[in-house]
């Protein structure tokens, strides 16, 4: 084909809105989020008890739930009490669940503005402004101090 053809502007149109309801489907969980979030995730790390009779003392610990999280620039582990555990366990969880969401609405609004300008471009008027030759002005260094 020697003609790239033009992508139809309905379909652009079509696309656009699409992408609007799930941007506004997305914006809506992220508004109904009440928390308390809380920043980190959720690792287990092998612990020793300290007793000297325990199997620990000379082989693998027994696997405690930490936080990890970073504070001040550096990377830190809360250990996770039973009483905390799950309470924190549901934080962190909402806190992950509310970051993807972001990303998400994050790649919808670049998809939304890629499909604006490719409407743009779609409806641009392909035929050429005929003047005589020479009459195109250069644009010259406006007064303007921007
Ligand atoms: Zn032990």
């Amino acid at each position: 084909m020697a003609y790239q053809m033009k992508p139809d502007p309905s379909q652009i149109r079509q696309r656009i809105r699409r992408l609007e309801d799930s941007l506004g489907s997305l914006v809506a969980q992220l508004l109904a989020e009440r928390g308390p979030l809380r920043r980190g995730s959720f690792v287990t790390l092998q612990r020793k008890c300290g007793k000297a009779t325990c199997h620990c003392a000379h082989g693998p610990g027994h696997p405690a739930p930490y936080l990890s999280t970073r504070c001040e620039g550096r990377t830190r582990l809360f250990y996770l009490t039973p009483e905390v555990r799950d309470q924190v366990a549901e934080e962190a969880g909402r806190y992950r669940t509310f970051r993807q969401r972001r990303a998400l609405l994050a790649q919808r609004m670049r998809a939304i503005l890629a499909s604006v300008d490719e409407l743009a471009e779609a409806l641009e008027n392909p035929a050429p402004l005929v003047g005589k030759r020479g009459q195109a002005r250069r644009r010259g260094r406006s007064a303007r101090s921007d």
